[in-house]
Formats: C-alpha cells, structure tokens, sequence
C-alpha cells in the first residue's frame, strides 16, 4: 500500500521526512446523501488531551453525533482507543476493513498527537506508538503496528482527514528541538500532495489541548459538506477552520482594554494585561478568550494565565522561555503607556460624566446612602459643556427645545433645585418633630 520515501536528510535538528507515505488515490468519492460514518481515532506521541478536550465538548457536543440523532448529520460510529468498548480482535477488525475497503460506509480519520519516525526505534526492535499487532514481514513474529502505518494505510481512503491538536497539527512537543523520535505533523508526515478521497487536503484543529467545540463544529461543518447539504467550509492556507483561527487572542481577550489604556499585570492575579508576564496573545491566532475553555466559560487570558503560543506551528520553542514578556511586545506597551496614560484620565472624567442621572446634574447633588459622591467642579462642569456641545453638534439633543416647555408640558416645567425640593415641608416635618 506504501511507498517507500528515503529522505534522511536532517536540518535544523528536525530528523527526516516519513518513511512510508500513502500512495496517492486519484478517484474521489461521490458526496452524500450519507447515512453512517466511521470515524478512526488514531493517536501517535500525545498525552490523550484532545481526547479529554472533544469529549468536553458541549455546543455541539460528541453525544449527539454519537447517537445519530441531530438533523441532516449522519450517525458517526467512533473507533477509539479510549472510549470504544470493543477491545481486542473485535476492536482492530474496522480498522483492517477500512484498509481493505471492506467497509460499507465513508470513513473520517482524526490524528491525535504527532508521529514518531518509526524507523529510529525500529533500529533497536521497538517502536514509539501502535496499535494491534500483526506479523509484518513473512516469517517474522507478531509484533505492534506502529500508528504512522495505521495512517499509511487509511489516509488515502478516508472521506477527510483531521489532525486535532497541536502535536498532530504542527508537531507541538514531540517535535521540539531535539526531537530525539522524529516526530513530525500529519501534514509533514502526508506530505503537500496528500488529499483525502473526497479530494480534502489535511484539516488542522491546533491547540495544546484544542477547545473541544472548534473540533466538534469543524466535523459537523465538514459532515455537512460531505453530505452535499454545505459548502466547504472556509480554510485559511494552513488549513485551520478560517473563521475560528483568523483573529488573534489579544483581539478577543477581555483584557486589552488594559493593554490599550497601558495599565499592565506585574504578577500572576493582577487584573491588567499580561503581555509584561509572558503574553504573546497578540501574535497568537486562536479564540480561547471569545470561546471558553468549556461550555463558553474560561480559557487562559480568563483563568489568569498568559498565551503560550499553544495553537502555533511555532509552538513551544518560537515561545519560550514562557515566563519572559515577548521581545516585540516591548515597543507597543512603551507607546500604549504613554498614550494609555491621556487616554484614561479622559475616560476616567467620562466616566464620572455618565455616572451622574441629569437630575442629579441640576441638583448637583448625589443622594446615594452608600457614599459621599461629588457633584461635579466648576472645572468638570466646563468640560462637560463642551463635550455636550461637541457630542449633539449636528444632531438633535435630548429635551425639549428651549422657551417651549409650555407647549410641551402645559405649563412651566421644573428645571432648578427649588422647583425638585419643597423647602416648606422640610420645615414643617422639622418642627412637627420638636
Ligand atoms: Fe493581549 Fe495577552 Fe494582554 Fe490579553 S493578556 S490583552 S491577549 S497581551
């Protein structure tokens, strides 16, 4: 089923291109309508964290799919190491047929973790991940199926082809420098020509570990387009889902205000940006902010620890030491400090502006229980009038047009303290009193 490809060439500390790669299928599969499809879980060099971020996916979430019961989907039947309860022979058998094309239905393979260069541990008799086992050369004993084979054998015939993760995706971890396994990515190990039968090059759902619903949606926008029911989805040119990846964190963190008015976070539980503290957010394509880690709650900026870079195909080393303010973030906090700090006294004026009811402008006089709150200075007042001016220049203000109060109120409106306040009954209950 495989080619050999020997490239042993080593750059940059990254060992070799895959040993085997997929031969390339011409024909394609017709789209839907489908009914089933399998989905072959196949995990390489990874901790199991994706598997535990998917199965926390709520909107949507897996159970739906699982069960087959959300309109216009078709049943998904998942093969996973983890979360299938057929173990063994029973467990191995789908995986055979689908290599063999003796399955009934599509099949989706989704990558878990980067894949190791198999023949480096070959060369002691071992191996870095399988699955199954299986006499692989005539006369030889049984022995594990590396998952890099696995991929071998089902990428070509899979309906679409999913690396989730970052390990997966771009390598992440395994393939940091040093790389002592060869590890390397699904794209690098199937290479740029690689398309799946329905003509899909690799989708790539990075992050370490990936927000379970970017996963879940992507699978069900993809189910959708092979169904013929949906366009492909959009992908940008590293085939991330375009419209989960192609804003930066820092965009959607709940903390740029800080970074905008150049107040910064000096220790880990400060509220302010974190840019100073390690934050690459904005540099970073991913929505963990605007997302939530889980059911749209938390995600790092939100928990109080800074980005990492965990979604990038320069992850970890382009971003470490982790600790460290990233070196390009140096010039924009300077000019946002210097700006920030004009900018939030004007706010900060604005602020107390709005926070006052109109009536209690006239009064001038704030009659809250829970604080000594000033009316506004002569100074403020000024600002304010001008800023009024400036605000309804050309537009309509608010109230009635001046000197026709009676035709809009019937008689004289109240417009000074006395006319809110009736003196005489203060006196009255003051006396009344005594
Ligand atoms: Fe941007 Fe990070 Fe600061 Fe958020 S904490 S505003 S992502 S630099």
């Amino acid at each position: 089923m495989a080619t050999a490809v020997e490239q042993d060439v080593v750059q940059g500390g990254q060992p070799s291109i895959p040993a085997t790669r997929p031969e390339a299928r011409p024909e394609r599969l017709p789209l839907g309508p489908i009914k089933t499809v399998h989905v072959f879980w196949l995990a390489g060099m990874s901790c199991d964290g994706c598997t535990v971020a998917v199965a926390g996916a709520t909107n949507p979430g897996i159970e739906g799919l699982l069960l087959g019961i959300v309109p216009t989907m078709p049943k998904v039947i998942l093969h996973h190491t983890v979360l299938s309860v057929e173990a063994g022979e029973a467990f191995i058998q789908p995986f055979k047929d689908a290599w063999k094309g003796e399955l009934e239905d599509p099949y989706v393979i989704v990558a878990e973790g980067s894949i190791a260069d198999e023949r480096i541990a070959a060369r002691t008799g071992g191996y870095f991940s399988a699955m199954g086992t299986e006499v692989l050369s005539s006369g030889g004993a049984s022995c594990p199926v590396p998952s890099a084979e696995w991929i071998s054998r089902l990428a070509p015939g899979a309906a679409a082809t999913i690396a989730i993760g970052t390990c997966a995706t771009w390598g992440g971890v395994p393939s940091a420098e040093g790389n002592p396994t060869g590890a390397m990515s699904l794209m690098d190990f199937l290479g740029k020509d690689y398309r799946s039968a329905f003509g899909l090059p690799v989708i790539n759902i990075p992050g370490c570990a990936p927000q379970g619903d970017n996963f879940t949606e992507t699978v069900f926008a993809v189910l959708l387009f092979l169904q013929g029911l949906g366009p492909l989805p959009p992908f940008d040119e590293l085939g991330r889902p375009a419209w989960l990846f192609n804003e930066t964190v820092h965009r959607g963190c709940s903390r740029a205000g800080y970074y905008e008015e150049g107040m910064f976070a000096h220790n880990y539980g400060d509220p302010e940006c974190l840019v100073e503290i390690g934050c690459w957010g904005p540099v970073v394509n991913c929505n963990i902010v605007r997302r939530g880690a889980i059911n749209h709650v938390g995600g790092c900026m939100e928990a109080g620890g800074v980005c990492i870079g965990c979604t990038m195909p320069g992850f970890p080393d382009k971003f470490s030491p982790f600790y460290k303010a990233p070196p390009g973030g140096i010039i924009s906090t300077t000019m946002s400090r210097g700006v920030g700090a004009v900018i939030r006294r004007l706010r900060r004026m604005s602020n107390q502006h709005a926070n006052r009811e109109v009536r209690w402008d006239v009064m001038n006089e704030v009659p809250s229980g829970w604080g000594n709150v000033k009316g506004a200075t002569p100074s403020l007042k000024l600002m304010e009038y001008f800023y009024k001016k400036w605000q309804h220049w050309g537009a309509k203000a608010p109230g009635r047009p001046k000197g026709q109060e009676a035709r809009f109120w019937g008689g004289d409106r109240p417009g000074t303290y006395s006319d809110y306040i009736d003196d005489s009954t203060a006196m009255e209950d003051k006396h009344d009193r005594h």
